[in-house]
């Protein structure tokens, strides 16, 4: 497979990496990283992400560099990288790159992956999809310089709740003691990412945390997030990552469901279990996916009515 994406990568020149909506650290980590190693070797690269960065990663050098409109790009791709992007719904507007070029690569690390490229290289079991750059990038042989290492940091740090969750392996932390070895500095990192939250994003949190309830003899949890709390504490919903985890981190939960009211009315539920439930099952269900103990789903109806009809198909998921 390496093999492969690498003779497409040589032959190219024009590459246009692109990440998923609602983007998260790992999605922008993989494509800044990449986009840096590839410019190094004189390709011309342009990144693309559909929505808006998250205020947490714009510490990350290059986050100006993605474009979110088709048309603020005149180029021709010879191709097209998709980062950490499960199927091609992910991609937004920029499935549009993906289904206009002949030479198209799909590097991600999701179970739930269509396999929607020409070259698809899928892998669930590493803990974030900047594992795979990072495997990437050594492999082509390009030195890692700063701009590459604290974005594959960012990316490993985001989806493993900071070396915390059980998709954390040996293989992470020794790619993240290559890191350090570079000249990463966690505590640096850390605070960049998680403890320089805006008083919006605080306020938002406590609203959060009061909508949630417990349902099943408290094995799960419910938290809302709606359009009138964003509006109330002047916050952007891009703000509200990571928030499914206070409904999660409560004795007895096996899952927490995060139901979160969209500007189109959609609702998006990020969903997350201890050790029993499948939230990519689950998710499935809805016509999203993810991993085992991580997944997402957009239903198109009320708040009310998504909440009572994942709940009800979440209920037979925790017998296991
Ligand atoms: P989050 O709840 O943080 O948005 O997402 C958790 C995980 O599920 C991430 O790995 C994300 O890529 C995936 N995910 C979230 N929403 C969707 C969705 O609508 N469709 C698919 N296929 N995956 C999703
Ligand atoms: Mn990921």
């Amino acid at each position: 497979m390496l093999t492969k994406i690498k003779k497409l990568i040589c032959e190219n020149k024009n590459i246009a990496l692109v990440g998923h909506i609602m983007p998260d650290g790992d999605t922008i980590g993989s494509c800044l990283a990449l986009g840096y190693a590839l410019e190094s070797q004189g390709k011309n690269v342009e990144l693309f992400c559909q929505d808006e960065i998250p205020d947490n990663l714009c510490f990350l050098k290059g986050c100006d560099k993605f474009h979110n409109e088709i048309i603020s790009c005149n180029y021709c791709f010879d191709l097209v990288i998709a980062l950490d992007c499960s199927d091609p719904e992910r991609l937004g507007i920029f499935y549009k790159l993906l289904e206009t070029s002949n030479q198209t690569i799909n590097i991600d690390h999701h179970i739930s992956n269509t396999k929607f490229a020409l070259v698809n290289w899928v892998d669930p079991t590493a803990a974030a999809t900047c594992e795979l750059v990072y495997e990437l990038i050594k492999n082509l042989n390009i030195p890692i310089n700063m701009g590459i290492a604290n974005a594959i940091y960012t990316g490993i740090s985001t989806d493993t709740g900071n070396f915390s969750y059980s998709n954390t392996t040996s293989k992470t932390h020794i790619i993240a003691a290559e890191l350090l070895e570079t000249g990463v500095q966690p505590e640096e990192m850390s605070m960049n990412i998680y403890k320089n939250n805006s008083i919006e994003r605080v306020k938002l949190i406590s609203k959060a945390i009061d909508t949630i309830e417990l349902h099943e003899d408290g094995c799960i949890s419910t938290m809302e997030i709606t359009r009138d709390m964003l509006i109330e504490v002047g916050v952007h919903e891009k703000e509200s990552s990571g928030m499914v985890n206070y409904a999660k981190d409560i004795k007895g939960v096996e899952l927490a469901l995060l139901f979160k009211e969209q500007e189109d009315g959609q609702i998006k539920v990020s969903m997350r279990s201890k050790k029993i439930v499948d939230c990519n099952e689950l998710a499935s269900l809805f016509g999203g996916g993810g991993h085992a103990r991580a997944a997402g789903c957009t239903i198109n109806t009320t708040l009310y009515n998504a909440k009572k009809i994942v709940l009800e198909e979440a209920k037979s998921f925790l017998k296991g």
